[in-house]
């Protein structure tokens, strides 16, 4: 792999403006220099002076597994970072009512192995305890999780200025795209690879957004709908938009998370699917099933069958068969078709069982 990414790489053509930025080890032909790049670092105590600490220039850091990493690639050069990890509440999961909350700080190792949460929405718990490995389910956030940024291997090159970093190229299409979408309504094929993302659209979770003094509540598939369609767009947040919780009705008294990977644990999906729906007496509704890391958004996948709530042997075999109809699979990524049908057969099929 190492081998094939470098020969791809050693085709791209040289970025002037970045060669004269920095310069570093490119694979191990070329030393560069790397400036240093200053930053100011503030804490929120709340939620108002988070906002009011934001810039267009700045970047919220809560666990930082994300945001560090592209700091120390020069992915990102944030002017100020402001650090969410104290604002109080941020980090509590309220059960109290039918409609539960999660704040944005909340842990994915907690949320994997929170009592209420594994017996009543095991789904969720299911896709927190496949994020990663334990030290970073430890530090990551619910926020940090849904906000992460493309893992695209040309996206994450420091010297590499693909279409998603405002250049003119997407690398993938022709190159190393084994990992990449089947699905994508714009030129950039990365995939979304929140785990949470996928089971949290499922459950027809809410995400509540502070933007400037408003507090706006955008659906999961709303919160990545620009991915679909700009290139630029890893979610629909503007710039200084502040996570702050996530609702997720219980009324969905069912529902599972599954996934593929190359390795049995600490592992990114290759593919994956969550499903959820209400069952009460053998009677089905609100059945929705996502697919992750098959497109820049949670996938939906569509059928009147779903809709009717039909989950016979009969309809979850054709729902599945459906998925292929209108992926445009790559050179390498074709494997992800018949991958993606085994576990929209196997989610459904769980959650009747
Ligand atoms: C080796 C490795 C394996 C991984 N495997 C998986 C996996 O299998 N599945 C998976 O889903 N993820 C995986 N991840 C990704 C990881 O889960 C995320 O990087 C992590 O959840 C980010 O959370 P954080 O709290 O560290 O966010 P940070 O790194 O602090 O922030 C991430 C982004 O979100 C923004 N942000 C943070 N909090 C907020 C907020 N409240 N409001 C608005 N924006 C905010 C930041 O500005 C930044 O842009 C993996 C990461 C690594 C390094
Ligand atoms: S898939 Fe997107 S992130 Fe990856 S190289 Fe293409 S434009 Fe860049």
């Amino acid at each position: 792999m190492q081998d094939a990414r470098r020969s791809r790489l050693e085709k791209q053509p040289t970025d002037p403006a970045a060669t004269a930025r920095k310069t570093c080890y490119f694979g191990d032909r070329t030393l560069a220099k790397i400036a240093m790049q200053n930053f100011e670092y503030a804490t929120a105590r709340s939620v108002d002076g988070a906002i009011q600490l934001s810039t267009s220039e700045s970047r919220y850091l809560a666990g930082g597994i994300d945001l560090v990493g592209e700091m120390k690639e020069y992915i990102t050069s944030p002017k100020r970072i402001i650090d969410v990890k104290l604002i109080p509440d941020l980090d509590r999961i309220d059960t109290s009512t039918g409609t539960w909350k999660l704040g944005a700080n909340v842990t994915i190792a907690e949320i994997a192995k929170n009592e209420p949460i594994l017996a009543t929405l095991p789904g969720l718990a299911e896709a927190a305890s496949e994020v990663g490995s334990p030290q970073i389910r430890n530090v990551a956030t619910l926020g940090g999780n849904l906000a992460q940024h493309s893992r695209c291997w040309y996206y994450r090159h420091r010297d590499l200025r693909c279409l998603k970093r405002g250049g003119s190229t997407c690398y993938a299409r022709d190159g190393e795209n084994k990992y990449h979408s089947l699905f994508s309504g714009n030129p950039c094929i990365s995939p979304l690879v929140s785990n949470l993302a996928v089971i949290l659209a499922a459950l027809d979770a809410k995400v509540g957004v502070r933007r400037g003094d408003k507090e706006v509540t955008l659906t999961i598939e709303e919160l990545f709908s620009d991915a679909w369609n700009n290139p630029l767009a890893h979610n629909s947040l503007l710039p200084g938009d502040l996570i702050a919780h996530v609702e997720i009705s219980t009324r969905k008294n069912r529902s599972v998370y599954l996934q593929v990977s190359e390795k049995g644990a600490f592992d990114w999906a290759l593919v994956s699917c969550a499903a959820a729906g209400r069952n009460t007496q053998d009677h089905w509704a609100d059945v929705s099933v996502f697919l992750g890391a098959l497109a820049p958004i949670p996938f939906r996948v569509e059928s009147p069958l779903l809709e009717r709530g039909d989950l016979s042997r009969e309809a979850i075999e054709s729902i599945a068969e459906s998925v292929a109809s209108k992926a445009t699979p790559m050179a390498h990524n074709a494997y992800k078709v018949p991958v993606a049908q085994a576990l929209v057969r196997r989610a459904l099929t769980r959650i009747v069982s």
